[in-house]
């Protein structure tokens, strides 16, 4: 396990996400960043994160990916791809923010007051069952276990989304789940013995 308090640590860090990160088809481009700003000037959660897709890439350039495991940002990025497909470098920047919160569950580094880990995991354990999101399970597990009071807050919104046909109430199961299951135990058992 990386000490992420430590410098050997945090070097350690730098190494295993740019192997990883070079392992991604096109993931060299990484060093081509010309520090222009079109991925935050793209990004539409940037100005609620600690630091934006840009400050992203000069950290790794700093060696300080540490501090940006231990901040909102990569819980924030929505996946919208805006960064990827504008950045002028052809740096893929949303697979940078997947790598990096990859890399955030497997050293339990996040700001500890955050609930998005738990958001994501709640997400995560719902599609590996059904093969697909599950709205309801997801918000009302969420809310349950870790916000009890948010109830109150999304009570009409869920309403409006279930009466328009939009959030049912029971989960749907994808054709093919089982070779699905296959698929994610197989990355998962090369995951583990990386
Ligand atoms: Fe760097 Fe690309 Fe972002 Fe510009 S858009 S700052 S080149 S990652």
């Amino acid at each position: 396990m990386v000490e992420l308090e430590t410098t050997q640590g945090v070097k350690t860090l730098h190494k295993i996400f740019l192997e990883d990160v070079y392992s991604i088809p096109g993931g060299e481009k990484i060093r081509l960043c010309q520090q222009c700003g079109t991925c935050s000037g793209s990004c539409p959660t940037a100005y609620l994160m600690d630091y934006s897709p840009r400050e992203v890439i000069a950290a790794f350039r700093a060696g300080m990916l540490d501090r940006v495991l231990k901040s909102n940002t990569i819980w924030l990025c929505t996946s919208c791809y805006s960064c990827t497909v504008r950045c002028p470098a052809g740096i893929k920047v949303t697979d940078i923010m997947y790598e990096l919160k990859r890399l955030a569950i497997k050293y339990k580094s996040w700001p500890s007051s955050s609930k998005n880990p738990a958001m994501s995991k709640i997400f995560i354990d719902h599609v590996h069952r059904f093969g697909r999101s599950y709205e309801a399970g997801v918000i009302g597990q969420f809310v349950l276990t870790q916000k009890p009071s948010l109830a109150w807050k999304f009570k009409g919104l869920g309403t409006k989304l279930f009466l328009s046909g939009r959030m049912p109430l029971l989960p749907k199961s994808i054709k093919g789940k089982d070779e699905f299951h296959k698929i994610i135990d197989l990355l998962a058992t090369k995951e583990v013995s990386q």
